[in-house]
């Protein structure tokens, strides 16, 4: 057994004195691989030596998150990606994330061209490097495809060659649109991610695009320590809880559990593994 969360956030220094032991508890379930969501050069080092630790278990995940940009300048954002294209090149990294758009009013104030444009180069970067994408989208599920339409159907194929060998692969972490939506990244070709947020009683309508999601383009994932499920709310998120994710797919969907851990696991390799 080897289980995947497909987006956590291990290093985070809050877990500096819970991962361990939350690692102990998974690994007990069964989870043993984390793919990480990149916020940051500071993160990306702290990824690098949490992969040294563990070795085997931790998935390196570099990118500029939108939360990143909103609090840095174009300037600095720009010298972060020189460091980027360097750090994203290297073998060892799987994919380029989490990139993308928070439009929420108090988070994009006045950063939404800034959020677009670090995000536009960053899709250029990973299409160049022919590395998957990890997708941080909120309230922006719609503009995400237009800038879909742009970078990769007029611009990007334009200028390189071999239009095949640059398409758009990579996940939505975290998915919480409509179906409408969900249907839209599906034609891409992108999988689509859920976590914690499935298990909320709220989440009537996400349950819902759960159940017609294909099981071959889902994933499942904690985004530990954040996003806990009602059971859990208040406190953070520890990785066992992706057992909980999955049980509430099988639940939707109408499948075994087990079902569900080695199907998300497959398709995490698949997308991840060389092409
Ligand atoms: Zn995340």
């Amino acid at each position: 057994m080897k289980w995947i969360d497909s987006h956590c956030h291990l290093a985070d220094p809050r877990l500096d004195v819970l991962r361990d032991n939350w690692l102990r508890e998974a690994g007990d379930c069964g989870v043993d691989f984390f793919m990480q969501g990149g916020i940051g050069p500071e993160d990306w080092a702290r990824q690098k030596a949490l992969s040294d630790r563990y070795p085997g278990k931790i998935g390196l995940c570099f990118g500029l998150h939108p939360y990143w940009v909103v609090d840095h300048s174009l300037d600095e954002c720009e010298g972060a990606l020189d460091l980027l294209a360097r750090e994203a090149a290297g073998n060892q990294c799987l994919a380029v994330g989490e990139i993308g758009l928070d439009l929420r009013p108090h988070i994009a104030q006045d950063s939404e061209a800034r959020q677009v444009e670090v995000f536009t180069l960053q899709l250029e970067l990973a299409a160049m490097l022919k590395k998957p994408i990890v997708l941080h989208l909120v309230q922006a599920y719609d503009l995400c495809q237009t800038i879909f339409d742009q970078v990769f159907d007029q611009v990007l194929n334009q200028r390189l060659d071999q239009k095949a060998d640059h398409r758009l692969h990579g996940f939505v972490h975290s998915f919480n649109g409509s179906w409408e939506q969900a249907e839209k990244y599906l034609q891409r070709g992108l999988l689509l991610s859920v976590g914690g947020p499935l298990c909320r009683a709220s989440s009537r309508r996400l349950q819902e695009v759960v159940r017609k999601i294909p099981l071959t383009s889902l994933l499942i994932e904690t985004d530990s320590p954040d996003q806990p499920s009602d059971r859990l709310r208040g406190q953070m998120n520890p990785l066992a809880s992706l057992i909980e994710v999955a049980k509430r797919v099988a639940e939707l969907k109408q499948i075994d559990l087990g079902e569900v851990l080695q199907s998300t696991r497959d398709n995490f390799v698949k997308l991840m593994g060389p092409k």
